[in-house]
């Protein structure tokens, strides 16, 4: 298959224009109606272009190497794509309206399953099968603005925190929040675009380094290593104590807040003992916490069946954190009606 557009930096667009003898400066319009369609050329035939140079550019690349395979809606409007790639396999983002009636957030995708074995998510049961292209990742953000304009809202924020981690395939990452945040181009802008990551602490560094201006999230999920190596393998490699510091170098740099995200699972880690921990370990870090409300995904990788962390101990574990004066948030469930955790969509699909 051809290369598709959503492949194209501007700067290869240009090139290519130049080499059929049009003018680089067309790139720039070209790529601005894609992405402010969502992955539409149609809009190309409005642009003042030589005459029949939009058709020949048309029939040169495909406009995209997804195609729609699947798609679930809940009751509260969250939206689920499934799509499916080049090579036949899928690939899930997710569309949340916002409570503004005018906008929308986002989540893609960055991998093909996850070979992370995070033990109480769907997507890694069925384990890693490859990274995704930049361009793969720039067609879910595509997809999930088109959905967003058919609901008569504005995709206004995007996390990588679908399948797979983000900093395990930080070059397509780097390159698709390159073009994601262009505004210029029609684009998002960087600070609308959030990475989450289990807490890689080279790939942060990689991230301060890159200083694309977006923001970081740290899935931490337990404030002790030995509980957080029990949910997370990786937290074997990497102690919570060296994730944060890297988190702090990259604060500094960006001057942007990390969110840190904690999914209370009941009876592991939601106890008002490990609210006070992760107080602690916050302590005067200018963090975000969010508290997440986990939706179940029957047994899991190590045959554990986790439950959602009652209300009573939701409410305790925020109130605890917020009394000693952390900024703490409880997100509320997304979806219930649907295939709504990761990885879930694409399971039920490869079933099918
Ligand atoms: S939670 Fe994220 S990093 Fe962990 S296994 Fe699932 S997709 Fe991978």
């Amino acid at each position: 298959m051809s290369r598709a557009l959503s492949e194209f930096t501007c700067s290869e667009l240009e090139q290519l224009l130049v080499s059929r003898g049009q003018k680089p400066s067309h790139a720039a319009r070209l790529l601005r109606a894609y992405y402010l369609s969502g992955g539409d050329t149609a809009g190309w035939s409005a642009l003042r272009l030589p005459a029949g140079f939009a058709d020949a550019l048309r029939a040169a690349i495909p406009e995209k190497s997804s195609a729609l395979a699947r798609q679930q809606t809940s009751a509260d409007g969250t939206t689920k794509l499934l799509l499916r790639i080049h090579d036949s396999r899928t690939v899930e983002s997710v569309l949340m309206p916002d409570f503004r009636a005018d906008r929308a957030a986002g989540c893609i995708s960055s991998q093909v399953g996850c070979a992370m074995g995070c033990d109480f998510c769907a997507t890694t049961q069925t384990g890693f099968e490859r990274n995704l292209s930049a361009g793969e990742i720039v067609e879910q953000f595509l997809a999930l603005r088109r959905e967003a304009l058919s609901t008569g809202r504005r995709l206004q924020t995007l996390v990588f925190m679908g399948m797979g981690e983000p900093l395990l395939n930080l070059d397509a990452v780097l390159a698709a929040v390159d073009r994601i945040g262009r505004n210029d181009l029609g684009a998002l802008g960087w600070r609308q675009i959030t990475i989450s990551t289990v807490g890689i602490v080279p790939g942060i560094e990689a991230l301060t380094r890159a200083n694309l201006g977006h923001h970081l999230a740290l899935s931490l999920h337990a404030p002790d290593d030995e509980t957080r190596a029990s949910l997370l393998p990786m937290g074997k490699r990497f102690p919570i104590a060296e994730i944060l510091a890297a988190a702090d170098r990259y604060q500094a740099a960006s001057g942007r807040p990390t969110t840190i995200q904690y999914c209370l699972l009941e009876g592991v880690n939601d106890s008002l003992e490990q609210a006070r921990a992760l107080a602690a370990l916050l302590g005067p870090r200018r963090m975000h916490v969010n508290l997440l409300r986990y939706n179940p995904t029957g047994l899991s990788l190590k045959g554990r069946t986790y439950a959602p962390s009652s209300q009573e101990h939701t409410e305790r574990f925020l109130a605890e954190l917020r009394s000693v004066g952390a900024i703490a948030h409880l997100r509320r469930a997304r979806g219930p009606d649907i295939d709504a955790a990761c990885g879930q969509l694409r399971r039920r699909e490869a079933a099918r």
